[in-house]
């Protein structure tokens, strides 16, 4: 049962709808984006929103458009020629809670009310006035059904902020948190926790020249906008969970030094509870070396597309004759255009947003299977969070341009020293050989930096993906297991 909670307006509807701070972001995944509830969701389709804007109906944070008009992101509950909510009346409680906001604490212990100071209206209103105010809330949420709602759904509570004024301290909110959801905290996996989880791996031992693409967080993080992605650290391992509209599910063996029996059996029970008897929880991503012990734990072994491995040596040159028809495309796009390389800057984002629109509905009219187009959908807000976060994530972007225009991107990330992953290439099919130019001098500058080996991740079971992936010759397809427990598979 879920009740609908309303709650009064701290600010004045005038202050508010003079204000450009609300409802709109400066990125696609934006941590401060509103998250529905099953039910707010519900109600926000009822009123119009599109169901694209969820990408789990069961609970999510909605999913931003483009702010046409500026720079950045806007909800798209927000109607633009009034700079009013277009589901006012239905707003979710995590918007009507704002400028207060519910966040953990540093230590990610207890979770707390706080005021945020990015609203103007805050910097002005007597402390009196929003104390008062935030005793109302308290008050609502120690009802037994309100808290009953908030636990159901995690994402509710926000990360820390520095700039959020803590009011007060919910102890019995947190009680019944760590009641469902254990005594760990859960981290939402944020841009910060990447040099954490990649030193966790390294200290794993999990990480080779012949590792899963996904044995990196950057490969996790871009998927933000499609899965919500939270960690927690069980026996000295971390442990990488993913919420789909399926269930929840660990995309990653646990992370850390020693044995994974124990943090595995606890990260197993938690899917347990959250998932109840669903057969949805499982580990993904289980790599070789790690298959026989997870036999051996009586798990079932499932595998799934390999990740495809290549020499760099060999994509670099394209020598001899099995790589003579990429060559000749190679040849063929140098003669015939006039173009230049570029690492990607943020000037590029919209060059590539217009290019990836343009190569989706290319793909679309060549006959893309519908499992294709819901990739290519699902693909869109990876892509986002690529071209916005790329100065702060350890990845690289180039772009190629053809007459000033974005006609070819990547982007890549060093797995290990040695090995340089392909995350993602976009070009214009309309210019022949432009792919495979691309491709060639990626593969070109990673040998140059030392790379050995290059590594394009899986075919998605794509067949038109695994004949050109098979194309350029793998030196190796890399075993990709999924395991489940014997009795819940
Ligand atoms: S739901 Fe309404 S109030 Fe909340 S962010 Fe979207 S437009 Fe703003």
């Amino acid at each position: 049962m879920t009740v609908s909670i309303t709650l009064p307006q701290l600010v004045p509807s005038g202050t508010c709808l003079q204000c450009d701070v609300c409802c709109r972001f400066p990125d696609p995944d934006s941590a401060l984006r509103p998250y529905f509830t099953e039910q707010e969701i519900t109600r926000a389709l009822a009123g119009g929103v599109e169901k694209t804007a969820f990408p789990n109906l069961r609970g999510s944070q909605v999913v931003l458009v483009p702010d046409l008009g500026g720079e950045g992101y806007r909800c798209p509950a927000f109607d633009v020629a009034t700079s009013q909510c277009g589901i006012y009346e239905h707003r979710p409680l995590d918007c009507q809670l704002y400028p207060l906001a519910l966040m953990w604490d540093a230590t990610h212990s207890h979770i707390l009310l706080g005021w945020d100071t990015k609203c103007p209206f805050m910097r002005e209103a007597l402390p009196d006035e929003i104390q008062r105010h935030a005793n109302r809330v308290i008050a609502l949420l120690d009802q037994p059904s309100v808290r009953e709602q908030v636990v159901a759904h995690p994402r509710l509570i926000g990360r820390f902020q520095e700039d959020v004024i803590v009011l007060a301290c919910l102890s019995s909110l947190t009680e019944a948190f760590a009641t469902q959801w254990g005594p760990s905290p859960l981290h939402r996996l944020m841009l910060e926790d990447i040099p954490y989880v990649t030193m966790m791996l390294d200290r794993s031992g999990l990480c080779g020249p012949y590792s899963l693409a996904a044995y990196s967080p950057v490969y996790h993080y871009i998927w933000t906008g499609v899965l919500s992605y939270w960690w927690v650290e069980l026996h000295g391992a971390v442990c990488l969970f993913a919420q789909s509209p399926d269930g929840w599910f660990l995309s990653l063996p646990p992370i850390g030094p020693g044995s994974i029996e124990g943090p595995l059996s606890d990260a197993m029970e938690l899917l347990h509870r959250w998932n109840g008897n669903v057969p949805v929880s499982r580990v993904e991503n289980v790599s070789s070396p790690l298959a026989p012990e997870l036999a051996r734990l009586r798990y079932r072994l499932t595998p799934k597309e390999p990740d495809y491995l290549y020499r760099a040596a060999d994509l670099a040159a394209l020598a001899g004759d099995r790589y003579k028809s990429q060559r000749a495309l190679c040849n063929r796009f140098e003669r015939e255009q006039s173009w230049v390389v570029a690492s990607y800057q943020a000037g590029d984002r919209q060059g590539c947003r217009v290019l990836l629109r343009e190569w989706s509905y290319q793909k679309q009219a060549e006959g893309l299977d519908p499992f294709g187009v819901m990739l290519l959908a699902d693909a869109e807000s990876a892509h986002e969070i690529l071209w916005s976060q790329v100065s702060v994530l350890p990845v690289r972007g180039t772009v190629v341009r053809i007459h000033g225009r974005v006609c070819a991107y990547t982007f890549g990330y060093w797995l290990t020293s040695k090995t340089f992953c392909v995350l993602v290439e976009i070009a214009d099919r309309t210019f022949p050989g432009l792919a495979q130019y691309l491709f060639r001098e990626i593969c070109r500058t990673a040998m140059a930096e030392g790379a050995d080996y290059i590594n394009t991740m899986d075919d998605a079971g794509l067949p038109g993906l695994r004949a050109s992936k098979q194309a350029y010759h793998p030196a190796m397809l890399i075993p990709n297991v999924i395991a489940s427990r014997v009795c819940e598979s």
